[in-house]
C-alpha cells in the first residue's frame, strides 16, 4: 500500500485534488495490493459553503478525513498554524508522500511540514514561475519546489524553470490536471446548465474574476479595472462571480456603485462557472485557472496582470496581458476578437496527467 497525505485549502485546489483523487479510485479497482490510500486535510482556508463545500459534492471529492479551520489570518499567523497542525497529522499519519497542489500558504505549509520530518513531497504544478516575488504566490512556489521530492510540471515551460533554478532530480512532465478536469467535465456542464438560468445568450457577456490580491489590496488598481468594466457593460452584459475578498474591499472602500449595471452573482460552482466560460464572449480576469481555462474553451481572454506563469495561453495568441489602467483594459477589450486562432497542438498536455501522476507516486 502506498499512503499519501493530500493537503488542500483554498477552491483551485478542491478542483485539482479532484482529479487526481478520481483517478486513484480508478487505479485502486484494478489493484489487489499496491493500492493507493488517500487521507485528504483540508487547511480551511477557504470555508464558505460556495468556495469549499459545493465543490467537494459537485467533484465528489471524498470528505477530508482532517479539518483545520485555519483561515483568516495573517499570511504568517495562517501559514504558521497550518504547519503546526499539519506536523500532528503526519506525526500520526506516517505517509509514504505528502501531496500539495499550486501555491497558496496551504501549498506553502504542507510541504515545509513534511519536509522538516522528512517526509517526501510531491508538487502538483511545480516550475511555475511569475518572476514577481512580491506575489505570495511566488514565494509558495519557489519554496515548495526547493522542498519538493517530486516536481510534477505541468508544462514544458515549468520544466525548464526548474532546471534554471538547479533543480535537476524528481522532475516530471505530467501535463496538466485541470485540463483532465475540463475534459472530464465540459459535456456535464453543457447539459447541466443552461445560460437560461442567468438570462444570458451565447457569446454575448464578458465573464470576469477578480481576486488577486495585487489588485484588490491596491485601491487604484482596483478602481481601475471597475471603472474600465463600467465603460465595457455599456456595450455587452458583464457579469461577475465576485470573491469573497473584492466583496469585502469593496464594501471597506464603501464603492457599493463600482458594481452597479454588472451582473454581480455569488461565486459559482466549478460546472456553473464552466458553463459559464464556455459561451463569453470574453474573459476577463486575473485568476491563474481562468485564463488557462479561457483557452481550453478557445475564447479569447484578457489577464488583468503584468505577468503571467500561463505563458502558453499568451504566445498562442488567446490570452493578452492588460497592465491595469483603464485604457489599457479597455483596448485590450477591444481587441480581444483579433487575438482567435485555432490551437492544434496542446501544451497542457492530452487530459492523462492524474494518471500519471498516480502512476509515479505509486512507483509503476
Ligand atoms: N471558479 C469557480 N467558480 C467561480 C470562479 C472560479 O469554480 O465563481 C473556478 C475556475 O473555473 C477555476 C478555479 O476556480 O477552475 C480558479 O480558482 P481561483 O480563480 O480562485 O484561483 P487561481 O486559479 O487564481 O489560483
Amino acid at each position: 500500500m502506498v499512503k499519501i497525505v493530500t493537503i488542500v485549502g483554498a477552491r483551485p485546489q478542491f478542483i485539482k485534488a479532484s482529479a487526481v483523487s478520481r483517478a486513484i479510485s480508478g487505479y485502486n479497482k484494478n489493484q489487489t495490493r499496491n493500492i493507493i490510500k488517500e487521507i485528504i486535510v483540508h487547511t480551511g482556508q477557504h470555508f464558505d459553503q460556495n468556495m469549499s463545500d459545493t465543490f467537494f459534492k459537485e467533484l465528489e471529492i471524498p470528505k477530508p478525513d482532517y479539518n483545520l479551520g485555519v483561515s483568516n489570518l495573517s499570511h504568517g499567523a495562517m501559514t504558521g498554524l497550518m504547519l503546526e497542525k499539519i506536523e500532528r497529522i503526519l506525526k500520526v499519519e506516517r505517509p509514504d508522500w505528502v501531496l500539495v497542489y499550486g501555491d497558496t500558504n496551504s501549498t506553502l505549509a504542507g510541504a515545509l511540514a513534511a519536509s522538516k520530518m522528512n517526509i517526501p513531497i510531491a508538487h502538483v504544478e511545480a516550475g511555475l514561475r511569475s518572476f514577481n516575488k512580491n506575489m505570495p504566490e511566488e514565494i509558495n512556489r519557489v519554496v515548495t519546489d526547493h522542498v519538493s521530492t517530486l516536481l510534477l510540471c505541468p508544462t514544458q515551460i515549468s520544466v525548464d524553470n526548474l532546471s534554471k533554478e538547479g533543480i535537476t532530480h524528481g522532475i516530471y512532465l505530467v501535463g496538466d490536471v485541470m485540463f483532465d478536469s475540463t475534459l472530464y467535465y465540459k459535456e456535464k456542464a453543457l447539459k447541466r446548465f443552461k445560460l437560461e438560468k442567468w438570462a444570458l445568450k451565447d457569446k454575448q457577456y464578458v465573464l470576469c474574476t477578480i481576486h488577486r490580491a495585487e489588485n484588490t489590496d491596491e485601491y487604484s488598481r482596483l478602481e481601475s479595472i471597475f471603472s474600465a468594466l463600467q465603460s465595457i457593460r455599456s456595450n455587452i452584459d458583464v457579469v461577475l462571480p465576485l470573491h469573497p475578498r473584492t466583496k469585502k474591499i469593496i464594501e471597506i472602500h464603501n464603492k457599493d456603485h463600482w458594481l452597479n449595471g454588472l451582473l454581480t452573482i455569488s461565486p459559482l460552482s466549478y460546472l456553473e462557472m464552466m458553463r459559464l466560460e464556455i459561451s463569453a464572449r470574453v474573459i476577463i480576469t486575473d485568476s491563474g485557472g481562468v485564463q488557462k481555462e479561457a483557452f481550453f474553451h478557445q475564447v479569447p481572454c484578457i489577464t488583468l496582470r503584468e505577468e503571467t506563469e500561463w505563458l502558453e495561453t499568451v504566445y498562442s495568441g488567446w490570452n493578452k496581458l492588460s497592465e491595469i489602467n483603464v485604457d489599457s483594459i479597455i483596448n485590450a477589450y477591444n481587441s480581444s476578437q483579433d487575438l482567435v486562432e485555432v490551437v492544434k497542438s496542446n501544451p497542457y498536455g492530452n487530459g492523462n496527467s492524474s494518471l500519471n501522476i498516480i502512476n509515479i507516486l505509486s512507483g509503476i
